[in-house]
């Protein structure tokens, strides 16, 4: 069962993947009540500052309106096929070595981007000029070619166009490398990040696997796994939950909301049995002051 919690420790925007603009996400966050919220965009820090901007004009609007807590943040797709991926709280932004690799991974998004058009025009499936532009902007992925595959009516929905085009071993698959996991995890350190692992489930969903990975990376830094997610089952949560408090490691929770509207996501929605969000959260922003 899903509930609706007042903390989302990982939303993303129109700066990746999502369909709101940190602006309507704000605003969004507001509306539903959210007291906490990190926006983890795919690979990019490039919302971090919009929100901050948009956050401290609000509150200069509304001085009496209670802060709401923002955590600058960034999704690191890492491993095989980029499937593991890393949430980094309190990362710094403007960290050199950062910025550069997260350059390359977009230069390589682009890249990736133009082949799987080129595959799929050979398939005889041509989208609009314009569209296809759009597709080539820095920060695009394969859901931006699955929204816009279904928007042109080539498929009903976006995981349709993952089955026929885009996932691995289909028509229009196109592999590309990322870093190992651990690696990723000295990365995000480095740049002053709290790192956490997200859905872990969705990585290993065996728990004597996740607990050997989770140490495994441990080693390189990993400070959380983020057991409160969507893709975690009723029993997940609160193994994956026990699995990072045996190991004395911070709990994180995130409805991955990305706006859409054929998603059942929701802001704030996550699996039931989070026992103490807020208590989680004060040990997450203690690691991050003391970093
Ligand atoms: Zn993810
Ligand atoms: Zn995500």
């Amino acid at each position: 069962m899903s509930i609706q919690y007042p903390i989302d420790l990982h939303i993303h925007s129109t700066v990746s993947d999502g369909l709101e603009t940190p602006a309507e996400l704000y605003a969004r966050a507001r509306r539903e009540g959210i007291t906490a919220l990190a926006l983890c965009d795919h690979d990019t820090v490039a919302g971090v500052k919009v929100m901050q901007d948009v956050i401290r004009t609000d509150q200069q609007q509304n001085p009496d309106s209670p802060p709401l807590r923002y955590l600058p943040s960034i999704e690191l797709s890492t491993g095989d096929g980029g499937h593991a991926h890393l949430l980094g709280y309190g990362v710094d932004v403007d960290d050199p070595r950062l910025l550069e690799t997260l350059d390359t991974m977009q230069q390589d998004r682009v890249d990736r981007c133009k082949r799987i058009l080129c595959l799929l025009r050979k398939q005889g499936i041509r989208l609009c000029c314009h569209v296809e532009e759009e597709l080539l902007r820095p920060g695009t992925g394969r859901a931006h070619i699955a929204r816009a595959l279904m928007e042109a009516g080539v498929v009903n929905t976006m995981q349709q166009a993952f089955d026929r085009y885009l996932a691995r071993g289909k028509s229009a698959y196109i592999a590309r490398r990322y870093m190992p996991i651990a690696e990723g995890v000295r990365l995000l350190t480095a740049a002053g990040a709290t790192v956490v692992l997200a859905h872990p489930s969705r990585l290993n969903p065996d728990p004597q696997g996740l607990r050997a990975l989770t140490e495994e990376l441990m080693q390189a830094g990993l400070a959380g796994l983020e057991a409160f997610h969507p893709s975690a089952n009723r029993q997940q949560g609160p193994w994956i939950d026990g699995i990072a408090r045996s190991l004395g490691l911070l709990v994180t929770g995130g409805s991955d909301y990305h706006g859409d509207l054929n998603c059942c996501t929701r802001m704030g929605r996550m699996p039931s049995g989070w026992q103490d969000p807020e208590g989680d959260l004060q040990k997450l922003l203690a690691r991050m002051a003391a970093r």
